[in-house]
């Protein structure tokens, strides 16, 4: 079996160092940017995050190819100097001093689109619209070998360490290696000893607790409200930006994550899921699409082959994909 030691331990880095750049920038948003619906402070974070990750990857594994979600063509741009700015500002803030030129290149290691025998691939802030409302958001790496997902890393900033205490400290560092289990630690916490997490053992669908995008235009609440029905599912849907629902399913704090298309034909990225499938499947965890098809992540950049994603702790995943599949909107 090969062996992801070395990988693991890049990649767990890189993602805490990102995370220290996007919690930089999210302190720095304040009531004027809300109001003004400004996107820029998660675009500095986003283009900061994807910086210091593929810096790192690139540092380690030089031969690797990265699917990220950002590319550093604007940055290039006269009128992108100034941003670049402020993203070499971030970066000297966590201790990278770069240049304008080496940060661009550093990005756009993130470039690749096609499929590669080995590739990581890359979402530098996943949630973006709860990164900007201050809530959750999350750092999703993986490293692809053969089209199976073999390290998988969520860096989530803001996760409660205790999922029943909203109050308690903040933010998951997650991982798992294929056939290794699945772990967390405090992400300020680097001594810490890996707690290995499970998912629930509810067994029961009408017990169940499910997780849905807060943004009903990334998953359809009402096609959800209708398998809730009908599994009998009476407690409200807890909403949540980004892989945080693959790590709330994962740690058990959630039975099912549905991900219900809004319209035909929307394609979901690889960067989107890949760290989080892996983190809930060593976590005892199943993941399959409405179809009930495993998620196939051979094809690049988008999951061709798939609509949706339907996750579940595995007590009842059959169940639900069929419910997801009775209450399908018609045509
Ligand atoms: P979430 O935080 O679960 O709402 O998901 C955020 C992700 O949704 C982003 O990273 C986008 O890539 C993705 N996304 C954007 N538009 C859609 C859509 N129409 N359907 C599903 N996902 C989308
Ligand atoms: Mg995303």
């Amino acid at each position: 079996m090969p062996d992801y030691t070395r990988e693991l331990e890049v990649a767990l880095e890189a993602v805490k160092e990102a995370a220290a750049v996007c919690r930089q920038v999210q302190s720095s948003i304040n009531a004027e940017s809300l109001e003004k619906k400004d996107k820029s402070p998660v675009t500095v974070a986003d283009f900061a995050s994807q910086a210091l990750i593929c810096r790192r990857l690139q540092d380690a594994f030089a031969d690797d190819p990265v699917i990220g979600e950002e590319g550093a063509a604007e940055l290039r741009e006269e009128a992108g100097q100034e941003f670049l700015q402020r993203i070499i500002n971030e970066c000297a803030a966590v201790g990278v001093s770069a240049t304008g030129e080496q940060i661009c290149d550093w990005i756009d290691r993130g470039g690749l689109q096609e499929y590669r025998p080995r590739l990581w691939t890359l979402d530098p802030i996943d949630g973006t619209k709860g990164f900007l409302r201050k809530d959750q958001y999350a750092i999703s790496l993986a490293l692809i070998v053969e089209g199976r997902i073999e390290v998988g890393i969520l860096g989530c900033p803001n996760m409660p360490l205790d999922p029943d205490n909203p109050q308690s400290a903040r933010g998951i560092l997650a991982w798992a290696v294929r056939g290794g289990g699945s772990f967390v630690v405090p992400l300020d916490d680097g001594s810490a000893a890996p707690q290995q997490i499970h998912v629930s053992q509810t067994a029961d669908s009408p017990r169940a607790r499910f997780c849905e995008s807060v943004e009903s235009g990334h998953s359809s609440h009402s096609w959800s409200g209708q398998i809730a029905s009908q599994l009998g599912i009476t407690r409200e849907p807890f909403r949540i930006d980004s892989q945080c629902k693959y790590l709330a399913v994962a740690m058990g704090s959630a039975d099912i994550y549905l991900r219900l298309p809004t319209r035909k034909g929307y394609q979901e990225k690889i960067w989107d899921h890949a760290g989080g499938v892996l983190v809930v499947e060593e976590a005892g965890g199943t993941v399959t699409d409405i179809h009930g098809q495993p998620p196939e992540f051979c094809h690049g950049a988008k999951l061709i082959n798939n609509e949706g994603m339907v996750v579940t702790n595995g007590k009842f995943h059959p169940a639900v994909v069929n419910a997801v599949q009775q209450n399908a909107p018609a045509e």
